[in-house]
């Protein structure tokens, strides 16, 4: 898993260190979620660093047992054991990632959609399973982002459709992210870097350099396909070679396209550019979905927004600001906003 990791943060200079003594790097990284998961914080007190890291790894244990589908206790488990019978009531935060999701759902034309998982939970990527024909058609029927239902004033949630099942795994990991970095930014800390697997985002810079984010070549575990120099930013990476089989030639995956029920096959890994990493969480599953063209036609009409992605000859394709810098800097690609 550890080598799967799509995004790698890694450090540009560490002499400074030495420099200024009172402040240095505190860091910690744990397995939550399924993935790894890594916080850097940089402070002058060990003791206010370490419980700002411990708060941030509880913080995402809590996200993982509220909004796993593996976990039988979690809220997420509840919702789609009852809300195809009627209206559940939820918490707030639920109420409000499933809103954020569906408004992803309505800006990519659906090709972000929770319900996806209506055919996804027949995959199993591990054992090389996936459904078959009656499944598959049985289960499509149920894949509508329409059919949840959000009540905002009773705070409840219901599904329309009897046999559907949601799965919020391509924007719950940059939420978690964005979460942590809040709980670090209230401490009043303004240089950090926060990763759940290919989902990042790092506030300020690395004492006066840019943090390097690492895209992974898809077909190749040990080479970097490019290199970021970035600062105030939120990146994440979706990626064909996470979690996949192949079957006679085909490659099955874990991001599927909600038309079909079946992987998306036009790229190979996106990896979007943003603010905030509940979004480019969500976009970066959304534009793997609408393959290279479409995908960069939406992220070209988002102000802050940039996307890189590796299409299904292994060509490199930027979003419209991102290719007028990697021109000016053929060294390496870099975003208008948010550079040193
Ligand atoms: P990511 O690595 O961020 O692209 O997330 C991939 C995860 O998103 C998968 O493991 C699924 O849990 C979920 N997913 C797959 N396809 C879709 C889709 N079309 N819309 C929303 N979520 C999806
Ligand atoms: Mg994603």
């Amino acid at each position: 898993m550890r080598f799967r990791t799509l995004i790698a943060l890694c450090c540009l200079s560490a002499s400074f260190h030495a420099c200024i003594a009172e402040a240095e790097w505190f860091e910690a990284t744990e397995s939550i979620m399924g993935t790894r998961v890594h916080a850097e914080v940089w402070h002058e007190q060990a003791e206010v660093a370490e419980r700002v890291l411990d708060d941030v790894m509880a913080e995402m244990r809590r996200i993982d047992a509220t909004y796993s589908p593996f976990i039988e206790t979690s809220e997420l488990s509840k919702l789609n054991r009852e809300a195809p019978e009627g209206w559940v009531q939820t918490t707030r935060e639920m109420l409000d990632l499933l809103a954020r999701s569906a408004r992803v759902s309505r800006l990519t034309g659906g090709a972000f959609d929770i319900t996806y998982a209506s055919v996804g939970r027949y995959y199993d990527f591990r054992e090389g399973q996936r459904p078959d024909d009656a499944t598959l058609i049985e289960g499509l029927a149920a894949i509508n982002y329409e059919y949840v239902e959000i009540d905002t004033l009773a705070q409840r949630v219901r599904f329309t459709h009897p046999l559907v099942y949601i799965d919020l795994g391509g924007i719950a990991k940059g939420y978690a992210v964005d979460r942590c970095i809040a709980l670090i930014e209230a401490r009043g800390i303004d240089q950090a870097a926060v990763a759940a697997g290919g989902d990042s985002r790092i506030i300020g810079d690395r004492r006066g350099e840019p943090w390097t984010v690492g895209i992974q070549d898809p077909r190749n575990d040990d080479v970097m396909a490019a290199l970021l120099p970035l600062v105030d930013t939120a990146v994440s990476t979706s990626g064909d070679y996470e979690r996949f089989f192949v079957e006679d030639g085909v490659r099955y995956h874990h991001i599927i396209d909600p038309r079909t029920g079946d992987s998306a096959r036009d790229s190979w890994s996106v990896t979007i550019l943003g603010k905030e990493a509940t979004f480019t969480d969500a976009l970066s599953t959304s534009v793997f979905v609408l393959g290279p063209e479409k995908g960069l036609e939406l992220i070209n009409s988002l102000p802050g927004v940039d996307a890189i992605i590796i299409d299904a000859s292994g060509k490199l394709l930027y979003s419209a600001d991102l290719a007028e810098a990697a021109g000016q800097q053929p060294t390496a690609v870099a975003p208008q906003r948010g550079l040193h």
